[in-house]
């Protein structure tokens, strides 16, 4: 076995070494690898699927950083790696009955769908244990919008033009993959750190079923859509177009168009689609033009995402985006290697990688390529 680990020196390259140089001396990190690699003992031998489940212990947990209805979001550490990541916790407490269940498994469903979509925030991983279900997600070190613009000033129209942009775009890739998302607003939109912005929160989206038009409902109720509210089973991709159209409102004046301190005013405001535009000075005629023509009634009149992007106010050539660069092969193979000391077998980690298994390894493998694959350019609008 001596000769196997020298020719195996040999296939060991700069990045395995810069990982496990880095890493692979942590006190927490060797106590983890002692584990995995009593867990896998019997791998070779084992038919079928193995499961290999991760421990909370798995992970160090920070500050919290955000909280919902069921439970809450917290930064932290994926040991492993070094790689700080977004924990999202829900006590199962909260899921006694079984509706709130299916629910948290519809989100889990339709994020592993859309986790890759550019723009859209990337989950490593699910996971549960007696207490609680944990969702792992890629950190957006900027947080939400709303937190975001409690300290700056409102955008000018270009820098408004390159972000929303972004943003339109994001949404468009979900629609791609069938998957309407209900809630869009400041809230559910986070920034990286390279002000690049990245949308969550798929607690009450919609997977489009193209015999059946949804009537799903409920949301936040300044953003719903006009069929939202009448609930006639007429919601999908130009929900979302409703809410980018009140988004936009909003992040050119500060405040959204459609405002009652009684729901039932504010539900009868959007049906009849009263809004105005009050400051004479602000906003382009292309921009207001644009805004109304995202806050239409009927939806079958309202623009699509595709027509929103072709709009004469946003189809202008400073806006281009810049792809995400690929995971360098080299890189993936000093990855590869390095989970491969940790006391992962090479077959369990190829198969969780390229069956996207939103396990533990593969939550290593994305949250290590992530530094590898993010953008180069960076958004500079708010900077
Ligand atoms: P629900 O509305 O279904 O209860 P929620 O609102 O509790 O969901 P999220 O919207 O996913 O849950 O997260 C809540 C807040 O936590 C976000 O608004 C954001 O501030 C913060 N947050 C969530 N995910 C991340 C992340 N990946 N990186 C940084 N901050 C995050
Ligand atoms: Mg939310």
């Amino acid at each position: 076995s001596e000769d196997k680990e020298i020719k195996r020196e040999g296939d060991k390259n700069a990045y395995f070494f810069f990982f496990s140089g880095s890493l692979g001396g942590r006190a927490e990190v060797r106590a983890l690898s002692g584990e995995i690699q009593k867990a896998f003992e019997g791998f070779g031998n084992s038919e079928g699927v193995f499961e290999f489940g991760t421990r909370l212990g798995f992970y160090r947990l920070g500050e919290s950083v955000g909280k919902g209805c069921f439970g809450r979001v917290y930064r932290a550490e994926q040991l492993l790696t070094g790689a700080t990541v977004a924990l999202k916790a829900i006590s199962k407490r909260g899921l006694r009955d079984r509706s709130s269940r299916v629910k948290v498994d519809r989100e889990v469903s339709i994020l592993k769908r859309v986790s890759g979509c550019q723009g859209v925030i990337r989950l490593f991983e699910v996971f549960e244990d007696s207490d609680c279900v944990f969702m792992v997600f890629e950190y957006a070190r900027r947080g939400d919008l709303v937190r975001f613009f409690q300290t700056r000033p409102l955008l000018e129209e270009p820098q408004l033009r390159v972000f929303f942009r972004r943003v339109a775009e994001a949404a468009r890739s979900l629609h791609r993959v069938g998957v309407v998302h209900r809630d869009l607003k400041l809230e559910n939109i986070l920034l990286d750190e390279n002000f690049e912005p990245k949308i969550c929160d798929f607690g009450i989206s919609t997977l489009l079923d193209p015999e059946k038009p949804a009537k799903d409902t409920g949301g936040t109720p300044v953003y719903l859509a006009p069929e939202v509210i009448l609930a006639e089973g007429n919601v999908g991709p130009k929900t979302d177009v409703w809410s980018l159209g009140v988004l936009l409102y909003l992040l050119l004046f500060g405040y959204v168009p459609f405002r009652a301190n009684d729901v039932q005013i504010l539900y009868q405001k959007i049906l009849l689609g009263h809004f105005r535009f009050e400051e004479t000075d602000v906003g382009s005629p292309e921009l207001r033009h644009l805004i109304s023509s995202m806050l239409k009634v009927d939806p079958a009149s309202r623009l699509s995402l595709d027509q929103v992007l072709e709009h004469e106010w946003l189809a202008s050539p400073e806006s281009k985006k810049s792809d995400p660069l690929p995971l360098p092969e080299s890189a993936e193979k000093g990855i590869f290697l390095f989970l491969e000391s940790l006391g992962f077998p090479r077959a369990y980690i190829q198969q969780s990688v390229s069956q996207k298994a939103f396990n533990h390894v593969s939550a290593c493998f994305e949250a290590l390529a992530a530094q590898f694959r993010s953008k180069k350019s960076h958004l500079s609008v708010f900077d």
